[in-house]
Formats: structure tokens, C-alpha cells, sequence
């Protein structure tokens, strides 16, 4: 059985600006205290697994555990089927350098390889998101959302963050990057994630 969430506060189990922005959004209707990792001076684990729900569990495991508070993570990526489902996983680690990491440099990456394959139009990607709630006890749920689009090239707005200029949503005009905030928020793999859990361990909860 799914547990229900009773807690007043929750470790945001993430270092990503643009995730944590996303997600307190996404909670603040709930009325519950949020406090992000980094803001308690945690380190990021290691993520070692290979699969989105591997790595989602070792960060809100290490948050929940580190706090003793429930904790929530994500971890997401683009999958692009012109490559075999990369970046995926590793869609940070694409833009990795010595100096941080570099979106551009990353999207890059996989535009000119999508070119050197000389990849069909569309081609196609998706966003995927796993959200993660685990308690200090051990006990965790798993949600997972997805969005549908296009690699598209070239880099198209200033808003978001990631690989949200060259992601076009289907059925959309704009990509993510160009796109009004609320218009992500209303259609992104993180809110459909996130719907999942607004329909599980929030559902008693007052909104
Ligand atoms: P991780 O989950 O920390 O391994 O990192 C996921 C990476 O996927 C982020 O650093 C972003 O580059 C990318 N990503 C995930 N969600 C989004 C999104 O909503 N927009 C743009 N990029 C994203």
C-alpha cells in the first residue's frame, strides 16, 4: 500500500537551481515547510545507478536519512531515439567540463551528432522525470513522467534551464526555453511525475 504523506516539512533532495525552483512550485499549493539540501549543507551522492528510479533513490534516501525528514528527489534526462535513448542518465554528465557544467557546449554535442548521423526528421526525444519520496525509515514511492517532442536546432530561449532551448514539446510552437514558465509547469515530465504523487501520498492533503 502506498504510504500517505503526515509531515509538515520536506528535504527537497536537490542541488539543481532550476529543479528546485520547479518543484517548490509545484509543492507550495500544500502548505508544507520546504527546505533543499544544498540549504542544509549536503553533499551530492554519488549517483551510481544506471536507471532514472536507481538514481532518484539514492538521493532522497541520502537526504531523508542525513535529515530525518522525508525527503523528495528527482532525476531526469533526454532520451533521444536517434541516439539510442541518449544522453538519458548521463544528461548531466554531458555537460560536465573541468570548469562546471555547460549546457551549451552540451546541446551542441548532440545536435552535431544527430547531423553526423544525418537522423531523420523529427527527432524525436523525451523528457523523463523520477521523483522519488523517501522517509528516514527507508520506506520510498517512485513516480515517473514523460513529455513527447523534438530535437530542435538552433537554441531557442532564455528561460528554464538544462537542454530547454533545443527540447520542442509536440503540439507546442515554442520550446521549453522560449516558453512562459507556467506553460512548462503545466505540461512538463516533472508535473506528470508529480501528479502521481498529488494523487498518492498527498491526496489527504489540504491543498
Ligand atoms: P540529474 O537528474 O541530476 O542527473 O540531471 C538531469 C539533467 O537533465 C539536468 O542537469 C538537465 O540537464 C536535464 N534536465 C532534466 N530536466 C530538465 C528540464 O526540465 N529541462 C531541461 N533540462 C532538464
Amino acid at each position: 500500500m502506498m504510504r500517505a504523506f503526515d509531515s509538515d516539512k520536506l528535504v527537497i533532495a536537490t542541488h539543481n537551481k532550476g529543479k528546485l525552483r520547479e518543484i517548490a512550485e509545484l509543492l507550495a499549493p500544500y502548505g508544507i515547510e520546504v527546505v533543499s539540501a544544498g540549504d542544509l549543507g549536503f553533499e551530492e551522492p554519488e549517483e551510481t545507478e544506471d536507471t532514472f528510479a536507481g538514481n532518484a533513490r539514492i538521493k532522497a534516501h541520502f537526504a531523508a536519512k542525513a535529515s530525518g525528514l522525508p525527503a523528495l528527489s528527482d532525476d531526469s534526462g533526454i532520451m533521444i531515439d536517434a541516439l539510442d535513448g541518449a544522453p538519458g542518465v548521463y544528461t548531466a554528465d554531458w555537460a560536465e567540463t573541468p570548469n562546471g557544467r555547460d549546457f551549451p557546449m552540451a546541446m551542441k554535442k548532440v545536435w552535431d551528432l544527430l547531423e553526423e548521423k544525418n537522423a531523420p526528421e523529427p527527432r524525436t526525444a523525451r523528457f523523463c522525470a523520477t521523483l522519488c519520496l523517501a522517509w528516514p525509515d527507508g520506506h520510498d514511492e517512485i513516480f515517473e513522467g514523460t513529455i513527447e517532442g523534438r530535437i530542435v536546432w538552433p537554441m531557442r530561449g532564455e528561460h528554464g534551464f538544462g537542454f530547454d532551448p533545443i527540447f520542442l514539446p509536440d503540439g507546442e510552437t515554442e520550446t521549453f526555453g522560449e516558453m512562459d514558465p507556467a506553460r512548462k509547469q503545466a505540461i512538463s515530465h516533472r508535473t506528470d511525475a508529480f501528479r502521481q504523487l498529488v494523487s498518492g501520498p498527498f491526496k489527504d492533503l489540504a491543498k
